[in-house]
């Protein structure tokens, strides 16, 4: 994304999070969160599968109750918010599961009746691409249109803020550009601030302003996708073969000097020597599977000497 939108200064984040913690049972799934979303912004919230994405954004959509800390979305506490505070969110569900036979059209009707200043249904299908679509049911339409329909809902009643819980999981590539560029669309000319979880570094890239890495039940890092891979270039990594014959990788900030030693300890030629600078998919791997976080937050790159830890790739 080439354009990250300002919220006027002083203007309240729409969502915000402090020392957010959630455990079920002995596991503490978050250990501490710290989140600032802007009004009209597209935030990534990125992790593994298990990282705890869908339970901060069940906490922020007022469906599960936290442990511990602060949290406000529109100004609220969503553990104590009414339905006027509900109709100004969206939620994206797999709504069509429980609708397969309604007509699309009459679905969007009936959904807009629970809204005090709905969208028009038919403004509507031409928002999400399904006015050919309008009188076929749910249950005719592929997998991409249906999960227009999911949007449709989402957005029938004019949210400020949508919440899209790893929206494109089982899209083909065509579906999933459609769908970004439908996301793009709500967030640029309807500045809705939309709040996606995806464990799809490319999809997060693809179309977040900011980018937050939930690691081990802590944001680890969060920029926008400009800001994370200048990060990650502070490290390179080395790829070489070792003289017994085994695939070896370094990361270091100094690839120079590492070239170096390993030169003079081989006393001659490196095998199948590589240097290269990561990608942010990079950054985010090596962030995945760091063993040791301690109370690191925010670093945006693991520290600490990996240098030296030569592990076989
Ligand atoms: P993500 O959306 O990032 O994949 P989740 O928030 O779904 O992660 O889950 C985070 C962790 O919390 C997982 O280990 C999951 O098994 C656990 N978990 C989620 N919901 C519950 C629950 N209701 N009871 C117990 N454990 C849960």
């Amino acid at each position: 994304m080439t354009t990250t939108p300002t919220a006027p200064a002083g203007a309240a984040p729409v969502v915000e999070t402090r020392a957010l913690r959630m455990s079920y049972g002995s596991a503490d799934v978050l250990k501490g969160v710290d989140l600032d979303i802007r009004r009209g912004e597209i935030f990534a919230l990125l992790g593994p599968n298990g990282a705890g994405k869908t339970t901060t954004v069940e906490i922020l959509e007022g469906f599960r109750q936290r442990s511990a800390g602060e949290v406000r979305v529109l100004g609220t506490d969503p553990a104590r918010a009414d339905d006027a505070w509900r109709g100004r969110i969206g939620l994206v569900l797999q709504s069509w599961r429980d609708h397969r036979r309604w007509q699309v059209a009459e679905l969007l009707t009936h959904f807009a009746m629970y809204y005090p200043d709905p969208r028009d249904p038919a403004e509507l299908l031409d928002l999400v691409g399904l006015t050919k679509q309008a009188d076929k049911r749910v249950d005719q339409l592929s997998g991409g249109q249906r999960r227009r329909v999911d949007v449709a809902l989402g957005i029938v009643g004019r949210p400020e803020l949508l919440f899209l819980d790893e929206p494109t999981t089982g899209f083909d590539p065509e579906a999933r550009r459609d769908f970004h560029d439908l996301v793009e669309r709500l967030a640029r000319e309807e500045g809705v601030t939309i709040l996606l979880t995806t464990h799809d570094l490319a999809e997060a890239e693809r179309l977040a302003d900011r980018i937050a890495m939930l690691v081990d039940g802590r944001i680890r890092a969060c920029g926008t996708p400009a800001e994370l891979a200048r990060r990650a270039a502070a490290q390179a990594e080395v790829r070489w073969t070792a003289s017994d014959g085994s695939p070896r990788r370094e990361h270091t900030e100094d690839p120079s000097r590492l070239v170096w030693e390993l030169h003079r300890e081989a006393a001659g030629p490196i095998a199948d020597l590589e240097v290269r600078r990561p990608t942010l998919e990079d950054t985010y791997l090596h962030m995945v599977h760091r063993q040791n976080w301690d109370d690191e937050q925010e670093t945006g790159f693991p520290t600490g000497d990996t240098t030296g830890q030569a592990t076989a790739a």
